[in-house]
């Protein structure tokens, strides 16, 4: 595929100013960096700090450079008039974090009971808002996960397999309305492993994750409409690979689907993120669900690798980054397991010039900077039409000033912490590299908290598509901005990706909607909406991105083999 235009038309100069704000001039901007004490350990006090891999140590940042519009300072839409500072302040709005009990310790959950590991090591939970440990975890080695695979085996053989659908489908009605009795304290426990901010956690994530129990509960005693003329047999024991970004989501996606078709589990949390996992056990106990059928396994990577291959393993389903999907395709090749991949992307967030732009808008700050950017799916560049990318771009930049960063805990908070200190540096790196490769950044002005990993939300225009900013998954809350003519072109450049998992198109014209949909390589593609998550909906990817679909009836299909009516 060509690259038709390597500069982005009508952007923004370094030197534009905005309100009265100033960019940088590039040659203060390109390449800078300094090395500046890490995001948790900012000011003299960040002796006896905890990193994420439990060395403390320096974060090396870009210079923050485009101090453009202090934060109390109301937007020009706003019609307060030029500069006038905002007329109110949030209140704290912290959620409380009572309702939640976490152990001093955590075993692991295999056979219905919680057991320390074979070898009895432990590693350090982190919050990485606050840099606490939370707690220490049992951490998975081989022989565990041995343990788990034949008890999964077990319950699979004398048990679960042969459970009539209606029978497994009330166990799965039981997690979910467990889950939702106690949306609270997963929420918060969430918020406190990830970063992710408590109104996410709370609007999103648990009732997604809740969502699918009850959607998957439905399917168990219907397998037969769902692969009409076929039989569908469950596969067995499932190994499922779960990453930090979403945890309880990710189980849900993986377990629901799993478990509704008549399959055991043995589920790998990320290291960085087991807590809910955990609880998630403690919701299987309260729901009396045979010991074995589901179990949890915190543990390193290596642990995830000896999962996979154990030789009593049906199915893989993993979720994680590309460069460790294709180790694991690597890895099974040769064997029947079966094996679904989500992996990175991406993806393109298209607006056209006849696109509502206030809602466009909002569609571009939810799909890149929910979640921090730390979201498979992000729309992590936008093709504006090039005729609006001006007037867009200064919108953007206004409603930038407005996301409040901090707490996570706080319920006024939109971007909450980075959910380590090593993916802190990789999002570092990446917005070094941009700047050093010529785009323009800009962050709005707001204070970080003294402790914790967190990044500003960040925008960078003049970006080209070799840029590293436009071609790697960042993973973090920075957009890259190009721009387009053509709905051809639009759609060269949006394909113009290893990746495959997922676009948005802005435009009042369903027929351009659905000409771009055909045309578009990725597995979801939002119309005028952006990171909308449906348990009915299937979500997954093409190319780089990964194979298989989660969700939906196409989520049971990866869980069963079809056979011919005897
Ligand atoms: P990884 O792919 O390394 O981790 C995802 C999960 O896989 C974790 O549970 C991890 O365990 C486990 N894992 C690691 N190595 C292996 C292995 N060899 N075999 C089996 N399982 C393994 O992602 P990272 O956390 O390192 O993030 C790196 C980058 O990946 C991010 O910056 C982002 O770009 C991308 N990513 C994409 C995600 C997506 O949803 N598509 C999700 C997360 C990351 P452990 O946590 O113990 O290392």
């Amino acid at each position: 595929m060509t690259t038709r235009s390597r500069t982005v038309r009508g952007a923004h100069r370094p030197d534009d100013q905005v309100d009265g704000r100033h960019d940088v001039p590039a040659d203060e901007t390109s390449g800078a960096q300094a090395v500046v004490p890490s995001a948790g350990a900012r000011g003299a006090d960040s002796a006896g700090t905890v990193t994420g891999d439990g060395s403390p140590g320096p974060v090396i940042r870009p210079k923050v450079t485009a101090v453009v519009r202090p934060a109390e300072r109301a937007p020009a839409s706003w019609g307060l008039g030029d500069g006038q500072a905002i007329p109110w302040e949030y209140a704290p709005a912290p959620e409380s974090r009572e309702v939640v009990t976490i152990r001093e310790r955590y075993g692991l959950f295999i056979n219905g009971r919680e057991v320390q590991a074979v070898s009895g090591e432990t590693f350090a939970d982190v919050n990485p808002a606050t840099e606490e440990i939370l707690t220490h975890v049992a951490r998975g080695g081989p022989q565990d996960v041995d343990l788990a695979v034949r008890a999964a085996r077990t319950a699979f053989r004398r048990r679960w397999g042969a459970l009539p659908g209606r029978e497994r489908a009330k166990y799965l009605f039981r997690i979910a309305r467990l889950l939702q009795e106690r949306s609270r304290e997963f929420a918060v426990l969430e918020t406190m492993d990830t970063g992710k901010p408590i109104r996410e956690s709370r609007d999103v994530d648990i009732p997604l994750a809740a969502a699918h129990f009850w959607y998957y509960a439905g399917w168990a005693d219907k397998l037969e409409y769902a692969f009409p003329g076929r039989v569908a047999r469950p596969l067995g024991v499932a190994a499922q690979v779960i990453p930090w970004n979403f945890p309880l989501l990710m189980l849900a996606w993986k377990i629901a689907p799993a478990l509704a078709a008549g399959n055991t589990v043995v589920l790998k949390p990320a290291s960085t993120t087991p807590l809910s996992a955990l609880l998630f056990a403690d919701v299987c106990r309260q729901a009396d669900l045979p010991p074995g059928v589901v179990n949890i396994v915190p543990g390193p990577g290596s642990m995830g690798e000896a999962l996979i291959c154990h030789p009593g393993v049906d199915k893989v389903a993993f979720t994680g980054s590309t460069e460790i999907g294709k180790g694991i395709a690597r890895g099974i090749a040769g064997t029947d397991k079966v094996l679904t991949l989500e992996l990175g992307g991406k993806a393109a967030n298209i607006v056209f010039d006849d696109a509502p732009l206030d809602q466009a808008i909002e569609g571009i700050v939810n799909g890149i900077y929910f979640n921090q950017g730390e979201v498979c799916c992000a729309g992590s560049r936008l093709l504006v039409q090039e005729s609006i990318a001006d007037e867009l771009v200064d919108r953007l930049k206004d409603r930038l000033a407005t996301i409040r960063v901090g707490d996570p805990m706080d319920k006024n908070t939109d971007l909450g912490a980075i959910n380590s200190k090593a993916q802190l540096e990789k999002i570092t790196e990446l917005v070094a590299a941009g700047q050093a490769e010529g785009a323009t950044l800009y962050q709005p002005a707001c204070d970080l908290p003294d402790r914790g990993w967190f990044f500003r939300p960040t925008l960078f225009t003049n970006v080209a598509q070799s840029h590293r900013i436009a071609r790697e998954e960042i993973f973090g809350p920075v957009l890259s901005v190009l721009t387009f003519r053509t709905p051809d072109e639009a759609v060269e450049k949006a394909n113009n990706t290893p990746y495959g998992l997922s676009a948005g198109i802005w435009t009042d014209k369903g027929s351009r909607i659905l000409w771009m949909t055909r045309r578009m390589r990725a597995g979801v593609v939002w119309a005028n909406t952006f990171n909308r998550f449906d348990p009915t909906s299937p979500f997954g990817g093409y190319k780089e991105s990964g194979y298989g679909r989660e969700g939906g009836m196409q989520g049971l299909h990866a869980y069963v083999r079809l056979e011919d009516p005897a």
